[in-house]
C-alpha cells in the first residue's frame, strides 16, 4: 500500500537527486527522490512523480513530453527500463517482506493484540510528528526550489490533508496518479480506521471480495459508516481509536450476529474462522468458544452470557405495596364427571352476564367475568376438569385462586372429585365446595360433607373452615350465595396486582382460527395489556392487533384478571404459556427462538427428568425442599392405602415422603399432568400407564415406577429419601403381547394365541398378564410356540401362542408384559 508507491528510482537527466526520510508505522520508511533540474524549466514526466502507482505508462515514449530530442528520449528509455527492472525486484522483495510482515503480524496480533495497540497508538503519534515535520522539511524545500515540487508533493501524498491545497496550487501538472493515491489512501484509512496494523489485511480482503458495493448493509456497515462519517467531520488526521466494544457472547452464536455485535464486517469475521481453519457461512452458529477467539482477535472484551440470560429482560421486579391495587379472584370449578361443572359455569354466567346487560351475548373465550351483588368482580375459568388446571400449572403459570368444588348431592365423593381435592392442595389453592343438584330428591348434603370430611376437606357444617354452598345449577337456588362466598374467600386472600406495568398473563386457550389466525385467550395476572404491545408467549411472540372481551367487545387494554382474546401471534402457544410483554420485537422473538430450542433439548433429555434420585438430590440442594412428593396407583383400593399408609411412616428429620394423590386403576393422563406439575415420580402397584399417559410421561420426563411387591415400593422410597437408592434397574421390560385368541389343548391347558406388539418374548423371561393396566398374575411361561415349534424368542410384529405356568385365566384383549429381573444385592434394611 502506502509503501509500494514509495521507493523512487527513476530518475531525470541532469538531475540534482536529493533522499528524504519518510518514517511510518511499524518502523517502516520511504525514500522520497527530490530531484531538480537546473537548467530547464521543468517539464512533467508521466510516471515520474509516481513510478510504482502508475508504473505502466512509466515509459511509454507516446506520451513524451514536447522538446525533448530523440536521443535523449533513447536514454531516458534505456534508464526508463533500467529502472523497471530495479523496480520489479524491489516490489518482490517488498512483496515478500510484506508477506513476511503481515505473518508475523498475525502471529503477534493474536499473542499480544493489546500490547500492539498500544505500540501502535505510539507509532501513530510518532507518525503524525514525523509527518508534520516532514511537511515542514518539504515546504521549505518547496520554496526554495519551486520548480521540482511536483515530485515532492506526491511522495507527502499520506500528510495530505495540511499540504493538499498549497501543493496543488504550486503543481501546475498535477500527475494523475496523485489524487488517485490520496483517494485510496482516505479510504483505506476509513476501512481500517480502527486498527492501523491490520489495514493491509482487512484492504485485501475487500478488494478480493469486490469492496461493499452491491453488498447488503449490515448493522456493523451503518455502525461502521456514522464512524467513518465521524472521522470525516473531525479531519482526517485526528488519531483514531479502536472502539473496543464488549460483546455479548451466548453459548452458540450465528457468524453475522458476531459480527454484528462486534461491528466488523462479516467478511472480515468469516476470513478470521477461515485462518483458524473453519469454513463457515456468516449463517452459520459457532459455539461460543470459537467466537470468543475471534472477538478476542479483533481486539474485542467477550462477556458470556448464558443463552438463559435472554429471558432476563422479563424483569420479574417485585412490585412496591403502594403500587398494589385489588384484583379479582380467577375461580376454576372442579369435581366428577356429571357432577355439573359445566351446568353451574352456565348458570353463574346466564344469571350475571344476561341480566347486567340486556341482550348481551356471551362468547366463549375460556374465562368470564360476573359481578355479585354486593359489587365484587369474579374471573371464571370457563374450562371445567383437571387437565386444565394442572396443565396451566405445570407450565408455570398458576392462574387459580380458588377452586370451587362441585359434588353432586345426589352422589357421592368420587374418585375424580378425589383428584380434585388433590389437585387444589397441591397447589395450595382454597377450596369452597359447592354442594349441587339440591334440587333433586336424593340430594342428601350430609352425606357429602361427611364423606369429604375423610379427605380432609372439613366443611364449615363440621366445624371447619372450608365455606361450603348448597346450589342447584337448575333452579339457581344458592347461586349468590356461592358468589358471595367465592367473594368473601377473595377477600381473605387479599388479592393485589399492579397494573401499571409491562403486562404478565397466562393462555387459557388458544387456537388457530381460520379467518383470524392464532388466537389466544390470555387471562392478565400482572400489568396492563394494550393493543400494540408487542409480547413473548412460551414459545411464539407477536404484536397485539386486537383485544376482544368476554362479551365479544374489542377494547383496547386490560388489566389484572382479565380474561381477553389476544389476535396478532405469530403461532399459536399452549394453554398455560406465560405471556410476557417487551420492549423489542427483537426481544420478543430471541427469547420465542430460545425457549423452543430449550423446548427442544428437554423433550430430547426426557425420561430423567424426575427420577427418584435427581428428586432426593434437589432435595438435598434445595433446603427448601422438604417434602418428597410421589402419585400412587395401585390395583385396588386395599393396596392403595396400604402403601399410603407406609409412605406416611418414611421420613426424617430432612425429608418427608407427602403422597399427592392415590387411586386405584391405570396410570391416567392426569396423574402424569399432576406429577409433572409437582416434579413427583408415579409410583405404579399392580398397575400400568395407559399408552397416552405412557407416551406424555416420555415426553415430560415423569417417571414411572411399577413396583409387585409392596415393600419393594417401600423400600425403594424409603431408599430415595433417605438419598441411599441404588441406580441399579431390577427389572427391564423386555416386551409387550397381545392376546388375540384363547385355545383350548388337551394337556397344555388355555394357550393364548399373540401378537408380539412390542419387543421381544423370550421363553425364560418373566411375564405378568395385564387387564385394563392392572396386574392380574405374574409368573413364568409354559410355553412360547411359533407354529407348533417351541422357539426361546419371538420378534415383534410376529404371532406366537403361550401359556403360563400354573394359571389359566386369559382371555382375549389382555395384554402379556414380559420382563427380565436382575436380581442386585440391596444394602438397605
Ligand atoms: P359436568 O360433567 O360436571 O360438567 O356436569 P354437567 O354440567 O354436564 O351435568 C351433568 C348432568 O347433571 C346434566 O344432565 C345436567 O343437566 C345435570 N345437572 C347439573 N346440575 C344440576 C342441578 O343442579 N340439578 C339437577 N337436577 N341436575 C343437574
Amino acid at each position: 500500500m502506502s509503501d509500494s508507491d514509495g521507493k523512487k528510482t527513476l530518475g531525470l537527466r541532469g538531475a540534482r537527486p536529493g533522499n528524504v526520510k519518510q518514517s511510518f508505522s511499524h518502523g517502516r520508511t520511504k525514500n522520497v527522490v527530490v530531484e531538480t533540474k537546473r537548467k530547464r524549466v521543468v517539464v512533467p514526466k508521466p510516471g515520474a512523480g509516481k513510478p510504482a502507482g502508475g508504473g505502466a505508462v512509466g515509459g511509454d515514449p507516446s506520451k513524451r513530453p514536447a522538446g525533448i530530442s530523440d536521443a535523449e528520449m533513447a536514454r531516458r528509455l534505456k534508464a526508463l527500463q533500467a529502472a523497471k527492472a530495479r523496480e520489479s525486484e524491489e516490489a518482490e522483495r517488498r512483496a515478500a517482506e510484506e508477506k513476511a510482515r503481515e505473518e508475523e503480524r498475525t502471529r503477534r496480533r493474536a499473542e499480544a493484540e493489546a500490547k500492539e495497540r498500544e505500540q501502535r497508538e505510539a507509532e501513530e503519534r510518532a507518525k503524525a510528528k514525523a509527518e508534520a515535520e516532514e511537511q515542514k522539511r518539504k515546504e521549505a524545500e518547496v520554496a526554495a526550489q519551486r520548480a521540482a515540487a511536483e515530485a515532492a508533493a506526491a511522495k507527502a501524498a499520506p500528510a495530505a490533508k495540511e499540504s493538499g491545497p498549497k501543493r496543488d496550487l504550486s503543481s501546475r501538472p498535477a500527475p494523475a496518479a496523485t489524487p488517485r493515491k490520496a483517494d485510496r489512501e482516505r479510504e483505506n484509512r476509513g476501512r481500517g480506521g480502527r486498527n492501523e496494523g491490520r489495514r493491509s489485511g482487512k484492504l485485501t480482503l475487500s478488494q478480493a471480495t469486490g469492496g461493499e458495493g452491491g453488498r447488503q448493509k449490515s448493522l456493523a456497515s451503518m455502525k461502521r459508516k456514522q464512524e467513518r462519517a465521524r472521522q470525516k467531520a473531525m479531519g482526517g488526521s485526528v488519531e483514531r481509536e479502536k472502539v473496543i466494544r464488549d460483546v455479548q457472547l451466548p453459548e452458540a452464536i450465528v457468524v453475522s450476529e458476531l459480527a454484528n455485535r462486534m461491528a466488523e464486517r462479516v467478511a472480515d469475521v468469516v476470513k478470521e474462522l477461515m485462518k483458524m481453519g473453519m469454513m463457515v457461512t456468516q449463517n452459520q452458529t459457532i459455539d461460543a468458544d470459537t467466537a470468543e477467539l475471534i472477538i478476542e482477535e479483533f481486539g474485542h472484551k467477550v462477556v458470556r452470557v448464558s443463552d438463559s440470560d435472554v429471558e432476563d429482560v422479563i424483569s420479574d421486579v417485585d412490585d412496591a405495596d403502594e403500587d398494589l391495587q385489588s384484583r379479582p379472584p380467577v375461580i376454576t370449578i372442579m369435581g366428577h364427571v356429571d357432577h355439573g361443572k359445566t351446568s353451574l359455569l352456565d348458570a353463574i354466567r346466564d344469571a350475571k352476564v344476561v341480566a347486567g346487560e340486556a341482550g348481551g351475548i356471551t362468547q366463549h373465550i375460556g374465562a368470564y367475568q360476573v359481578k355479585t351483588d354486593s359489587g365484587t368482580v369474579l374471573s371464571f375459568l370457563d374450562t371445567p376438569g383437571h387437565a386444565a388446571f394442572t396443565s396451566m400449572r405445570s407450565r408455570g403459570a398458576q392462574v387459580t385462586d380458588i377452586v370451587v368444588l362441585v359434588v353432586a348431592a345426589d352422589d357421592s365423593v368420587m374418585p375424580q372429585t378425589i383428584e380434585a381435592i388433590n389437585h387444589a392442595k397441591a397447589a395450595e389453592v382454597p377450596i369452597i365446595v359447592a354442594i349441587n343438584k339440591i334440587d333433586k330428591e336424593a340430594a342428601d348434603p350430609m352425606k357429602v360433607r361427611s364423606e369429604l370430611l375423610q379427605h380432609e376437606v372439613i366443611v364449615e357444617a363440621m366445624s371447619g373452615e372450608v365455606q361450603d354452598v348448597e346450589v342447584s345449577a337448575h333452579t339457581g337456588q344458592g347461586l349468590d350465595e356461592l358468589l358471595e362466598a367465592i367473594a368473601l374467600q377473595s377477600e381473605i386472600l387479599e388479592l393485589k396486582a399492579n397494573p401499571d406495568r409491562a403486562a404478565q398473563g397466562a393462555v387459557i386457550e388458544a387456537q388457530l382460527d381460520v379467518g383470524r389466525g392464532p388466537v389466544a385467550t390470555v387471562l392478565v395476572q400482572k400489568g396492563t395489556l394494550r393493543q400494540g404491545d408487542i409480547f413473548v408467549v412460551g414459545e411464539q411472540y407477536g404484536k397485539v392487533r386486537a383485544l376482544i372481551n368476554d362479551k365479544g367487545e374489542r377494547v383496547k387494554e386490560a388489566g389484572p384478571s382479565v380474561p381477553v382474546e389476544v389476535l396478532g401471534l405469530n403461532g399459536t402457544p399452549e394453554a398455560g404459556d406465560v405471556l410476557n410483554v417487551t420492549e423489542t420485537e427483537a426481544q420478543a422473538r430471541e427469547i420465542a427462538e430460545y425457549r423452543a430450542q430449550a423446548a427442544k433439548d428437554k423433550r430430547a433429555a426426557a425420561g430423567a427428568a424426575t427420577t427418584l434420585e435427581q428428586l432426593m438430590q434437589k432435595a438435598k440442594d434445595d433446603e427448601n425442599v422438604s417434602e418428597m412428593p410421589i402419585l400412587v396407583k395401585a390395583d385396588v383400593q386395599g393396596s392403595a392405602e396400604a402403601i399410603v399408609q407406609a409412605m406416611e411412616k418414611i421420613g426424617n428429620d430432612e425429608v418427608r415422603v407427602r403422597v399427592l394423590h392415590s387411586g386405584v386403576g391405570a396410570i391416567t393422563e392426569t396423574d402424569i399432568g399432576l406429577a409433572e406439575a409437582s416434579g413427583a415420580p408415579v409410583m405404579g402397584f399392580n398397575v400400568r400407564a395407559n399408552t397416552s399417559a405412557r407416551n406424555t410421561a416420555n415426553q415430560k420426563g415423569v417417571e414411572i415406577r411399577y413396583y409387585s411387591v409392596i415393600y419393594d415400593l417401600v423400600d425403594d422410597v424409603k431408599a430415595a429419601a433417605s438419598g441411599l437408592l441404588s441406580a441399579e434397574i431390577k427389572e427391564t421390560f423386555i416386551g409387550y403381547a397381545q392376546i388375540k385368541d384363547v385355545f383350548k389343548v388337551s394337556n397344555v391347558g388355555k394357550v393364548a394365541g399373540c401378537l408380539v406388539t412390542e419387543g421381544v418374548a423370550r421363553r425364560s423371561a418373566g411375564v405378568r398378564l395385564l387387564r385394563d393396566n392392572v396386574v392380574i398374575h405374574e409368573g413364568t411361561l409354559k410355553t412360547l410356540k411359533r407354529f407348533k415349534d417351541e422357539v426361546a424368542e419371538v420378534q415383534s410384529g410376529q404371532e406366537c401362542g403361550m401359556a403360563f405356568e400354573n394359571y389359566d385365566d386369559i382371555r382375549a384383549g389382555d395384554v402379556i408384559e414380559i420382563f427380565e429381573r436382575e436380581e442386585v444385592a440391596r444394602t438397605l434394611d
